[in-house]
């Protein structure tokens, strides 16, 4: 796969990668300059929060883990006062993607130094976009200014997260990957750091299934998830996203489950169109490379994490009604895709994909 003309942005970030790395957190934070930190996680997340504050030590002004899927802005005024009250000058995010947007919101809003500790594999520590939630409508923005100064990926803490999530959680970081390698705008970095995540993903994850060596497998996924985290900032998302935030935000489908569900449909019905990209994504998978085959790969990977493989399991019932509604929103305002999604192709596609059936 070569291309033939590209702009690229690169953004600056300092990332710190390794078992154990959080107790660098502390050290990290001063770096900056940071003296006063806001910690912040979603509720239930007590080991990994200890952690963080243990890396800390005396610089942890106070915590807040109320952060939530699809950083509500009531949340984050919550978040705002009890950094203006704590004299913060430095946000350190512990957890998902809604941890992190919770960081980026606030280190936005409040100018703070923002250090994000990602556990999952959701890759938005690596992006300058936030979407956020008012009122249930989501908006998103993008602002380099919304990238964390610092990421500190620490494998070890990633250890605790549920199996099932971790293969949907991977899923939606090869899903990034996949429409890099067919984005129009991606670029030769692009396209070997896609391959990279989708191969060190796909590896990660099969270990974790399989009860090796797990701590092996788990630095193979949060790799991975980086590399896909890192392609998600720099090329343009196409119809899976586009799916994807659009039943999220009208029928509050999962976010990672919904991407694993959806990538083999969206890769069978991109295939014709980007054959290039879609081949690749076979034969980092190991499969025949033929752009025909990355569906059944993508499958494969899903089935083998123990994947949702319906929406109809999602709680999306897919009435007339629904697929219209989601058709609508999508040929309102498409995002770039290789191949123009029509009314009857989307049609076929979420009929396949709500009822999981072989995605054509
Ligand atoms: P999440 O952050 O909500 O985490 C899912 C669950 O896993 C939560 O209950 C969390 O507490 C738990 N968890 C996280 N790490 C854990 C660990 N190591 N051990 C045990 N439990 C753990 O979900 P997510 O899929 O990571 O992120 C989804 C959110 O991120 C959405 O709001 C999405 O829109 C956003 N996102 C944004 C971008 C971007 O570039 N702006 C990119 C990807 C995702």
């Amino acid at each position: 796969m070569t291309r033939a003309a590209y702009t690229r942005e690169t953004l600056a970030q300092r990332v710190v990668f390794g078992d154990g790395a959080v107790a660098q957190l502390g050290a990290e934070v001063e770096r900056l300059g940071g003296r006063r930190v806001l910690l912040v996680a979603t509720p239930g997340c007590a080991p990994l929060v200890a952690a963080a504050a243990d890396g800390l030590g005396r610089l942890l002004a106070d915590r807040f883990e109320q952060a939530a899927m699809h950083t509500p802005v009531a949340v984050t005024a919550s978040a705002q006062r009890v950094a203006i009250a704590r004299r913060a000058d430095t946000v350190v995010s512990v957890g998902g993607g809604s941890a992190v947007g919770l960081g980026k919101a606030l280190a936005l809003r409040e100018r703070l130094l923002h250090v994000a500790v990602p556990t999952t594999y959701a890759g938005s520590e690596a992006t300058p976009v936030l979407g956020e939630t008012r009122d249930g409508r989501k908006t998103t923005r993008r602002d380099p200014a919304l990238v964390p100064r610092t990421v500190v990926y620490d494998p070890l803490l990633t250890h605790g997260l549920p199996a099932g999530l971790s293969g949907t959680s991977g899923l939606n970081a090869i899903a990034h990957a996949v429409e890099a390698l067919y984005a129009a705008e991606g670029d030769p970095l692009t396209d070997v750091q896609a391959r990279a995540g989708i191969a060190a993903m796909a590896e990660g994850l099969r270990g974790i299934f399989s009860q090796g060596d797990i701590a092996a497998a788990r630095r193979a996924a949060l790799a991975g998830a980086w590399h896909c985290g890192s392609v998600l900032a720099t090329a343009p998302m196409g119809l899976h996203h586009q799916l994807c935030h659009v039943l999220g935000g009208s029928f509050d489908l999962p976010h990672s489950e919904t991407h694993a569900v959806l990538l083999p449909h969206v890769a069978a019905f991109n295939a014709p169109a980007a054959p290039a990209a879609l081949q690749a994504v076979a034969e980092t998978l190991g499969a025949p490379p033929d752009h025909r085959a990355a569906a059944s790969a993508l499958l494969a990977l899903a089935a083998a994490v123990d994947a949702p493989a319906s929406l109809r399991q999602l709680g999306f019932a897919g009435t007339p009604e629904q697929v219209q509604q989601v058709v609508a929103q999508v040929l309102e305002r498409p995002y770039p895709n290789p191949r123009t999604p029509d009314a009857d192709g989307l049609r076929t596609l979420l009929r396949a994909a709500t009822e999981g059936e072989e995605p054509r």
